[in-house]
């Protein structure tokens, strides 16, 4: 099959969002098998069609440095695309193209992984969705069809952009596998740090081209967008740059009333957003996000809707969600009921008297709030401790009165529980095998939102019942500096959320 071949050069984030949705309107209605390269000037912050900008960017960072953000057509999580990087799209007919769309992750990437190898690099296709040099990531792909032609996209990380990447984006520690690799920086290379020279554009052009040559026997013709494409795009420009795109997902205001429940797993991290009155009991909206991909997106719409104004009732809503998911096919089912029984978790909060903002911020482990609960132990995590405390690596506290772990000490003892200190990861695995060991079965617990939804499996796996209560202020995942944290070497101090512990104390007795 020989496709067009066009590169649009650098444009803003807006341009090339406007740019994809037109060349994929046109093709559906004009068949026109196309590759399209693509880079963005100045350097843009994309989430997924399905992510909330609030959630995954931060905006402040980005607007003060002159970074756009837009939000993409297809799926998967927010990337950060600097000027140095190149994009490559394929855009055609389904029917016109020799694999089905299920084929198209594992064939395109491993094309482009082979074309990579041209330029000297040894780059493998990895599932779902990436391309990786001795297990870094240096490509990430998406894809969307819409009215029987598809947009499937794919980017190349070129130059050492990454730190600005981790400030810019909220980094998504849920898409890393516990006890694997623990950084984001880690987890990341480019081509400049595996040849040590940055190659030219043709050059990086070609290495993709002659992949997608020899492993899907495609030809290229070099052409130019057609009159009709550049009109269509301006014409879609000003959609593309409004707030209404751009922030067409964004949380509602009335945060009281919004119940979340994540799950993590291969498929990517499904967040349920739940609008419920809890005056009224009845579920007003229901949101949909994260960072997986789905070959029909609007599905996820058609969800939406169903779940919408309707009794927050959990066995007609469980029962609707199955149905769903049994007749769309193609979407995992456990990884959707987790989600949303971590949404009735937080709801059992709300009926034990806990505010809805509260209840956001208890995790439940392998333990269904309202159930008996009688834990023995209390584990802290040592960045809360003083920075400068010489117990912030031991179990120990003197009540010193310097730091709010002291006074959490004195209550957790009060109300019968033994407190102990949780100084790195394996040492939370340690107090797992102790508790065991000793006949303990139940704990309360503090860490960051973040940690556990990266260890989420690991804290299932332990088979003890846990409640864990959030911390209060910015974790070292935000600062990127979960290597250190994940070995007990995190230097700041986070804050205990002393109202919420105090809550939970007094709840068990
Ligand atoms: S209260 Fe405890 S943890 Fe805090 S500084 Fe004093 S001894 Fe250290
Ligand atoms: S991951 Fe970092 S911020 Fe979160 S509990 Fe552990 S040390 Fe604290």
């Amino acid at each position: 099959m020989v496709l067009r071949e066009i590169d649009t050069g650098h444009r803003t984030g807006a341009w090339n969002m406007a740019a994809d949705q037109a060349l994929l309107e046109v093709q559906s209605e004009k068949p026109m098998p196309t590759l399209r390269f693509l880079s963005f000037s100045p350097p843009a912050c994309l989430v997924g069609y399905f992510q909330a900008v609030e959630q995954e960017i931060r905006r402040e960072y980005c607007e003060k440095k002159g970074y756009h953000i837009n939000r993409r057509i297809t799926g998967g999580g927010a990337i950060f695309f600097d000027p140095s990087q190149i994009g490559w799209e394929i855009i055609a007919p389904v029917s016109m193209f020799p694999y089905p769309p299920q084929k198209m992750y594992s064939v395109i990437g491993e094309a482009v992984a082979r074309g990579l190898g041209t330029l000297g690099i040894k780059a493998v296709f990895k599932k779902r969705n990436d391309i990786e040099v001795g297990g870094r990531k240096i490509s990430g792909m998406g894809g969307v069809s819409y009215r029987g032609a598809f947009l499937f996209q794919g980017t190349l990380l070129v130059q050492d952009w990454i730190q600005e990447m981790l400030y810019s984006l909220k980094v998504p520690i849920e898409k890393l596998k516990p006890k694997e690799i623990d950084s984001v920086r880690e987890r990341v290379t480019c081509i400049e740090n595996e040849l040590g020279r940055i190659p030219t554009r043709e050059e990086l052009k070609n290495a993709i081209r002659k992949g997608l040559e020899e492993v899907l026997g495609l030809e290229f013709r070099p052409e130019k967008l057609t009159p009709e494409e550049k009109k269509r795009i301006e014409s879609l420009l000003p959609y593309f740059e409004s707030e209404e795109w751009i922030y067409r997902i964004s949380l509602p205001e009335e945060l009281q009333g919004l119940l979340t429940g994540t799950y993590r797993s291969s498929f990517g991290t499904i967040k349920v957003n739940a609008v419920v009155n809890a005056r009224t009991n009845m579920l007003r909206a229901t949101y949909i996000t994260g960072d997986f991909f789905i070959e029909n997106r609007e599905s996820i719409f058609d969800l939406e809707r169903l779940l919408k104004n309707i009794p927050f009732n959990e066995r007609k809503i469980i029962s609707t969600v199955e149905k769903f998911i049994k007749k769309e096919g193609g979407l995992p089912l456990e990884d959707f009921l987790g989600a949303f029984t971590e949404v009735f978790n937080k709801w059992r909060w709300v009926k034990e008297g806990f505010t809805p903002d509260e209840a956001n911020n208890l995790f439940n482990v392998n333990f269904r709030p309202g159930d008996k609960f009688t834990p023995e132990v209390f584990l802290f995590p040592y960045c809360a401790k003083k920075a400068k405390c010489p117990f912030r690596h031991q179990d120990e506290c003197t009540i010193c009165g310097d730091c709010e772990v002291g006074e959490g000490y004195e209550w957790t003892e009060e109300a019968g529980l033994e407190p102990r200190t949780v100084t790195s990861f394996e040492d939370l695995l340690d107090n797992f095998e102790d508790m065991k060991k000793k006949g303990i079965n139940e704990y309360i617990g503090s860490c960051c939102e973040a940690f556990y939804v990266k260890h989420q499996e690991e804290f299932r796996e332990s088979r003890l019942k846990g409640l864990l209560v959030n911390i209060e202020n910015s974790t070292c995942y935000d600062l990127d500096k979960a290597t250190l944290a994940y070995r007990g070497l995190f230097e700041n101090k986070t804050d205990l959320n002393m109202k919420l512990i105090k809550k939970v104390l007094g709840y068990i007795k």
